[in-house]
């Protein structure tokens, strides 16, 4: 079994998987220092794209790939339908619903990243940049504001921005520190991808306690794929599934 990683959910799937002795592996990307802790053989880093993942399975004679990587990482989950369906094997995704506003919460809602950039171009704010770090050179065009972001790891590059101040910390985070955090910063706007789940949903709820805007950037779009949202379906589906090629 090969999971494509990077993700709470991910690291408990692998807890679930060595708990009921399947054998599996956790790929993750190499975005950050210190990988996240899971029970599983890991390897790291890219496949090299489509024809490089399928090699990759066929030489390690994977039957099964769950997909568990961030619902932002459209281009991992492109690549893994496609050389999945190359190599004839079985394809899951363990997914996590999207965040919904609930009463109280003051979103507004933007498609993409270009979208969000576009919103801030207005007079500075005090703005809790919560997308991580690979897109931040995207904002840099919006000098005006003071950005607070909040990073896996300290930077290695100097930050685009002029006005910036980096909180390392590693979720899952808590909605009393980022309530904090976001009066500390006297924060006007957050901004935040939709990524679901519950370790990155504390400046969400920090947010509506404080009565704070949030630009809320939408989902990439995914072609139409098998998904689950807890470990134990994925189980049900290995045990479904069997190790037959194309089942
Ligand atoms: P992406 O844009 O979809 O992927 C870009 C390339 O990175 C892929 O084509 C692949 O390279 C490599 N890659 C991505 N995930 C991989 C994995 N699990 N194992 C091996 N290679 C991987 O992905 P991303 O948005 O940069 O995310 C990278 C990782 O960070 C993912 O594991 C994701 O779960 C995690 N993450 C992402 C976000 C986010 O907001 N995007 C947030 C939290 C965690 P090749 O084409 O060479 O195979």
């Amino acid at each position: 079994m090969l999971i494509l990683g990077g993700t709470t959910e991910a690291a408990a799937l692998a807890r679930v998987l060595a708990a009921a002795g399947v054998h599996g592996t956790m790929s993750l990307a190499g975005r950050v220092d210190v990988p996240m802790r899971h029970p599983l053989d890991q390897r790291i880093g890219g496949f090299g794209g489509v024809t490089g993942l399928v090699d990759y399975i066929l030489a390690h004679e994977v039957t099964h790939v769950v997909d568990a990587t961030h619902p932002f990482a459209a281009q991992m989950t492109r690549n893994a339908m496609a050389a999945c369906q190359n190599a004839v094997i079985p394809l899951l995704a363990l997914t996590r619903p999207a965040w919904q506003p609930v009463p109280g919460d003051n979103w507004q809602r933007v498609t993409n990243i270009p979208e969000a950039v576009r919103a801030l171009k207005k007079p500075s704010q005090n703005i809790m940049l919560a997308i991580g770090r690979m897109h931040l050179s995207e904002f840099a065009v919006n000098t005006q504001h003071h950005y607070l972001l909040r990073l896996v790891d300290p930077p290695k590059d100097p930050l685009p921005f002029p006005k910036a101040h980096v909180v390392v910390a590693r979720g899952p985070f808590d909605e009393t520190e980022d309530q904090a955090l976001m009066k500390l910063h006297k924060i006007d706007l957050v901004v935040s991808k939709n990524a679901g789940g519950t370790g990155a949903y504390a400046k969400i709820a920090a947010a509506r306690a404080l009565g704070l805007p949030v630009l809320m950037i939408d989902r990439p779009e995914l072609p139409q794929r098998r998904a689950v949202t807890t470990p134990e379906e994925v189980l049900a589906w290995i045990a479904h599934t069997g190790t037959d090629l194309g089942v």
